[in-house]
């Protein structure tokens, strides 16, 4: 059970997602896709094998090894090594700590919500700042073990709507592994520009948008040999998939009843699902909480495939939103996201772009400091208890994909009164005044009559 590296290769394996265990590579060989369906693949672990420790033993050994220094354990993913990827061995583990990130209850939010229990699990208090650092760190590590083992990777790449390219390029310069970036051009912050030239990635910026840096990576991973970092790649997955495995331990192993999540390539939803489903199956939990993906209208085509009973799924032209890293038309991880929401009695929310900014202003109000994607959540959490499909006593847990410094641009915008087509009705503008107690005493009273 507690051998890592080339002894652990026969416990975890890529196998096609839809259809089943009957073909199977190692989580060592450079394959994304089926190659006879082009269907995505999945890493299956030998569950059997993993049910020998009970599910008490588990537990302890995550509570012993949770915020240690022990490495690689310190990690809120590698912590759970057993089941995310035993065949790393300890010295080609690339990890910055990552995970164990505060989910804490969001009171005033909640009063104003109607929802007591409300909880947010901030995973963008983490290295670069979102939760793509769960699933890099992961996916780096095995390129790394893949170098040691003698396989020639010149480099990893991947296209980003600016999270996914910030993670990977810190931990392959944490590595000394060359990293490529595909981004479109001004359609990320100044913040998530910066993040992989500091890490000295090679940093493309394309005129086109998400799909279309996409399509050229994927051409260059074919093509070219370099690895691709994408979320189609389920080695990400792996490590994304901790974020509900540790929603549940931080609540001493009780499960929410709902985790609202945003959606755009749909890795990190399926994700939830799969950590989730796993640990049900080891016995750790024993029931399954509901999940809630939530979109943007302007990049809605999940939202529109749960409208249709999933009868259908087609890709839509994603439109410029507010909420940046979910514009994807044509997400990748589709046929994993709807398995996950009918797993999990799952529902689909979509939001407009004055919902996503008054819904990021109104939770900043009450102490957070949001990225629009977790004000896309907020808003279509608003829309599901108002529509009284979330109860008031439910518990809650928002998942708050990155931290809102990445995104001071849209912020800045909105209390300027200068975002687009957005009546900023939260706006709080600094005061200019001379440097003058009375003047200062006056301005300060009048402030805080306006505001009672
Ligand atoms: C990547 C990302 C998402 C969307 O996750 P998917 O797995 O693509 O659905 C949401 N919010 C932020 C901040 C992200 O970086």
């Amino acid at each position: 059970m507690d051998d890592f590296g080339p002894a652990a290769d026969a416990r975890c394996w890529f196998e096609p997602f839809e259809s089943g265990g009957e073909r199977r590579w190692p989580l060592t060989e450079v394959i994304y896709r089926d190659p006879e369906t082009e269907g995505l693949l999945t890493v299956q672990h030998d569950m059997q094998r993993l049910k020998v420790r009970s599910a008490a033993d588990w537990k302890q050994l995550f509570e012993d090894r949770s915020h240690t220094t022990e490495w690689p354990y310190g990690s809120g993913v590698w912590g759970k090594r057993e089941l995310v990827c035993p065949v790393v061995a300890d010295e080609n583990i690339v990890s910055m700590f990552e995970g164990h990130t505060n989910l804490f209850w969001a009171r005033r939010l909640g009063q104003a919500l109607d929802i007591e229990d409300l909880w947010i699990k901030l995973c963008g208090n983490t290295h670069t700042g979102s939760f793509k650092d769960l699933g890099m760190t992961v996916l780096v590590s095995v390129v790394n073990e893949m170098i040691h083992r003698g396989q020639g990777i010149p480099a990893v790449a991947c296209a980003s709507t600016g999270d996914t390219s910030a993670a990977l390029a810190a931990y392959a310069a944490y590595a000394g592994i060359p990293a490529i970036v595909l981004l479109p051009r001004d359609k990320v912050s100044i913040a998530q520009l910066i993040q992989p030239v500091a890490n000295g990635a090679i940093t493309l910026s394309l005129d086109t948008d998400f799909d279309g840096c996409m399509a050229i990576v994927q051409e260059i991973a074919e093509r070219d040999g370099i690895y691709l970092a994408n979320s189609m790649n389920s080695l990400r997955i792996e490590g994304q998939k901790t974020v509900g495995m540790e929603i549940v331990q931080q609540f001493d192993w009780q499960v929410p009843d709902w985790i609202v999540v945003p959606g755009g390539n749909l890795g990190n939803v399926s994700a939830l699902g799969k950590g989730l489903l796993e640990f049900l199956e080891l016995g750790i939990i024993d029931r399954l909480p509901r999940i809630a993906c939530a979109q943007a209208e302007r990049a809605n085509p999940l939202y529109l495939s749960y409208r249709s009973g999933f009868e259908k799924f087609e890709p839509v032209m994603a439109r410029p939103t507010l909420a940046s890293a979910i514009q994807i038309g044509n997400p990748v991880s589709y046929p994993k996201a709807i398995d996950t929401l009918q797993r999990f009695e799952g529902v689909v929310e979509q939001v407009s772009e004055q919902e996503i900014a008054e819904s990021v202003a109104h939770a900043d109000r009450t102490g957070l400091f949001n990225c629009p994607h977790t004000g896309v959540a907020l808003a279509a959490l608003r829309k599901l208890r108002s529509r009284g499909e979330i109860g008031a006593t439910d518990r809650v847990v928002v998942i708050s994909t990155a931290n809102g410094l990445k995104f001071t641009d849209f912020k800045v915008a909105y209390h300027r009164h200068r975002l687009p087509d957005i009546d900023s009705t939260g706006a709080n503008r600094p005061i200019d005044l001379a440097a003058d107690y009375g003047r200062v005493r006056d301005r300060v009273m009048q402030e805080i009559d306006r505001r009672s």
